[in-house]
């Protein structure tokens, strides 16, 4: 069995091999190839923990296996990440763990990636603003991997407490973009990409100001209850998902949906357009809007890739098991 640690995983994965790898399993999941399981959340009534896994199999890359973790509130406090994950592949023949492998720098890379993907698949070929709401953890990763899709020329951004924005605006300094901290409103009507990556229960980012031809990646909900877009911007827009099941439920789309102005058949697999199946944006005047949710089959897609590169440079660690 091989065990990759997380101090590895910067050394080893790209954004690159995050987005094919993240490209190829939506590509799978919407071929009917691959398949996520129920997901365990559970808080476990100690240190305020959220636990849980995610897992799933691929069968056209035999990615078989779960992530483990969840959040610990208490963990800043003590020098650790907040968020806790660990990825653990087995052999689909066989069931034998077949890997280890650090999680937590992963799930950044691996839903920037998503993100990344929905842009490259959905976003307007001309498209020159990328606007971001949010500047937590997520948001710079967020940033470097969608601005290398289009040739983008600016960045804005919005997040509730301004001062925060100041690493966002080093990220982008140093991808060469010049970069504006703005109101809501102002980045709703001059962004043709949107990002959002918060943690809001309410709806930020209001349908009246976004203008037609923009792609929204809604990147922040992953629970029931949390909410960044208006609904009517959801009821607006042509509807992309990572997970059907995960969009109506947990996603972005949980809202459209209780309040019957989106229907489930409505939102598309984001899978389907990288497949060719679904003509994805269609028209340079629509609003495109990716809910991406979060799954399983992503996490063992991205460990799945980095055991391959930790083989190749020889620091994957064999032990007897
Ligand atoms: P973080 O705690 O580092 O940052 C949270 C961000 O949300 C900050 O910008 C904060 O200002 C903003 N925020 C929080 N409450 C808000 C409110 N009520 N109104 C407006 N803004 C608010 O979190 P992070 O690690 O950057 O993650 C951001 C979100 O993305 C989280 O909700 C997390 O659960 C989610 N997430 C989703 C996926 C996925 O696959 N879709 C993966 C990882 C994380």
């Amino acid at each position: 069995m091989l065990i990759v640690p997380e101090r590895e995983i910067a050394n080893l994965m790209t954004r690159e091999a995050a987005f094919e790898a993240v490209e190829k399993v939506f590509a799978s999941m919407a071929a009917g190839k691959a398949k996520n399981f129920p997901v365990v959340r559970e808080a476990i009534g100690h240190a305020e923990a959220l636990y849980g896994f995610k897992s799933g199999f691929d069968k056209a890359t035999l990615d078989l296996g779960l992530k483990s973790g969840g959040y610990w509130p208490g963990n800043a406090a003590k020098g650790l990440t907040n968020h806790q994950s660990t990825i653990f592949l087995f052999e689909a023949d066989t069931g034998k763990c077949r890997a280890i492998v650090g999680g937590n720098l992963l799930t950044a890379l691996r839903t920037a990636a998503a993100a990344a993907v929905s842009v490259a698949h959905l976003a307007r070929q001309d498209a020159k603003v990328l606007g971001i709401v949010g500047a937590g953890h997520q948001a710079a990763f967020q940033l470097r991997a969608v601005a290398r899709q289009r040739k983008f020329e600016r960045v804005v951004a919005w997040n509730r407490s301004a001062e925060k924005l100041d690493s966002l605006a080093k990220v982008a300094e140093e991808l060469g973009l010049p970069f504006e901290s703005v109101s809501l409103d102002d980045l709703a009507a001059r962004s043709d990409v949107i990002v959002t990556i918060t943690s809001s229960f309410k709806p930020l980012l209001m349908s009246d100001g976004v203008r037609p031809g923009t792609h929204i990646a809604c990147m922040g909900t992953d629970t029931k209850g949390k909410q960044e877009v208006d609904v009517a911007l959801v009821a607006r827009a042509r509807l992309f998902t990572d997970e059907v099941a995960q969009s109506i439920s947990i996603g972005e789309c949980q809202h459209a949906i209780a309040a019957g102005t989106v229907a489930e058949a409505d939102i598309r697999e984001l899978g389907a357009v990288v497949n060719g199946t679904d003509a994805g944006r269609v028209s340079n005047d629509y609003i495109t809007l990716f809910d991406g949710t979060g799954v399983g089959l992503q996490d063992l897609a991205v460990a799945s890739s980095v055991v391959k590169l930790a083989i190749e440079n020889g620091v994957a660690i064999d032990v007897d098991f």
